[in-house]
């Protein structure tokens, strides 16, 4: 019998059993196909402090230390840190100062004619200003999942990988157990859904309904621009368009694109041309020489998100021991260790889900 049993291997799942274990937690992992492979796979890699409320940034102050000790305990270099750009007009400086503040984080700002040297392609406007902030980071998820699956074995913690769609055994107002590949059922104290943007369709099988978690499809484009591959990330708040350098020259480019879809499959059939051909618009007007920068690829996949664009942590209503953590928008990478620090019951529930 397992204390926890976690549904999902991704950013948060893979962290929660980290931090369980490390408190002397019994866990299980199950994981439908290879850690990492869901939303944490298809994001765009990016850890910043520079987030716009508080409480977030707390939480990604977190996942950077997490991350950091995952990566030094198993010596794989699954994130690289890079520090973060904000470039935006000064008039919004210190709003958007404030919750680093509120953290004791430190940063600098700069003058539209210091982000040159951070960021020498950038075309930046008089009025304009930067924030930078040191400690962020890229992530590599595929080592990522390396990582964690190396240290949580390390720590005793049960990974099943492969498992294809969970199944799941109830037993009145409590899950039952959950049945991994070849048939064998995992029995534990309480089970956490960790499943990301799939949450939702492990919640349906269970006979809750959640209209309170929406799921879109979110996009990024992979460009190769010659010379261009050491840089600061960063996101121009003029234009909502994030970038960071990636491997080979190329960099990882999107902005805060989003489409409502049933379920996150929808969200996994790739890039749409209006979405390539808006951010070769937006690149054009913010680079000195946009035909440098050749659209390289790039893909989509889903999110998820809460009607007050918070987290969900918290029981499943109508069950006594399963839990949920969910509705991490667009941020769930850098809020992922945040989130599963919380998940042990020191916050409620921020949306609570409803049962049919
Ligand atoms: C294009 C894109 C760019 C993004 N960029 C960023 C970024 O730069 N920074 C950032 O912080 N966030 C970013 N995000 C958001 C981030 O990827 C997600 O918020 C985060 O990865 C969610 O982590 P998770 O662990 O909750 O979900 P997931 O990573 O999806 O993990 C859930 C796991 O559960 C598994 N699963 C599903 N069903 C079952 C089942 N029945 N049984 C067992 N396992 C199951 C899935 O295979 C998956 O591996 C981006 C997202 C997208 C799509």
């Amino acid at each position: 019998m397992y204390d926890v049993v976690i549904i999902g291997g991704g950013a948060v799942g893979l962290s929660l059993a980290y931090l369980g274990a490390k408190r002397g937690y019994e866990v299980a992992v199950i994981e439908s196909r290879h850690l990492c492979s869901g939303a944490t796979g298809r994001s765009a890699g990016i850890v910043t402090v520079q987030l716009s409320i508080p409480e977030d940034v707390a939480m990604a102050k977190r996942t950077i230390e997490v991350f950091r000790e995952v990566s030094d305990l198993t010596g794989v270099p699954f994130y690289r840190r890079t520090g973060f750009l904000t470039v935006l007009p000064e008039r919004l400086l210190d709003e958007s100062l404030e919750p680093l503040r509120a953290n004791g984080t430190t940063y600098t700002v700069l003058k539209a004619y210091e982000i040159e040297g951070h960021v020498p392609f950038l075309r930046v406007y008089d009025h304009e200003v930067g924030i930078l902030t040191l400690d962020d980071m890229t992530v590599d998820a595929s080592k990522m999942g390396r990582a964690f699956g190396a240290v949580l074995s390390d720590f005793g913690v049960d990974v099943y990988e492969w498992n294809g769609s969970t199944s799941i055994s109830l037993d009145g107002t409590r899950i039952r157990s959950v049945s991994v590949n070849g048939g064998t059922e995992l029995r534990g104290r309480s089970y956490v859904l960790a499943a990301g943007p799939w949450n939702k369709v492990v919640l349906k099988e269970i006979g809750v309904r959640a209209s309170f978690l929406t799921i879109y499809k979110c996009q990024v484009v992979r460009v190769k621009g010659d010379g261009v591959d050491a840089y600061v990330p960063l996101y121009t708040m003029g234009e909502h368009l994030y970038m960071r350098p990636d491997m080979e020259g190329t960099s990882v480019v999107g902005n805060g694109y989003a489409k409502v879809v049933e379920v996150p499959e929808d969200a996994m059939d790739g890039l749409e041309k209006e979405y390539v051909q808006h951010i070769a618009e937006l690149l054009a007007e913010r680079v000195f020489n946009p035909e440098d920068f050749r659209v390289n690829g790039g893909w989509s996949g889903p999110c998820s998100i809460t009607p007050d664009g918070y987290p969900v942590i918290g029981r499943v209503p109508g069950f006594e021991n399963a839990y949920i953590v969910d509705g991490l928008d667009g941020y769930g990478l850098m809020r992922a260790a945040g989130v599963a620090e919380r998940s042990s019951g020191r916050r409620r529930a921020s949306s609570a889900p409803t049962s049919t």
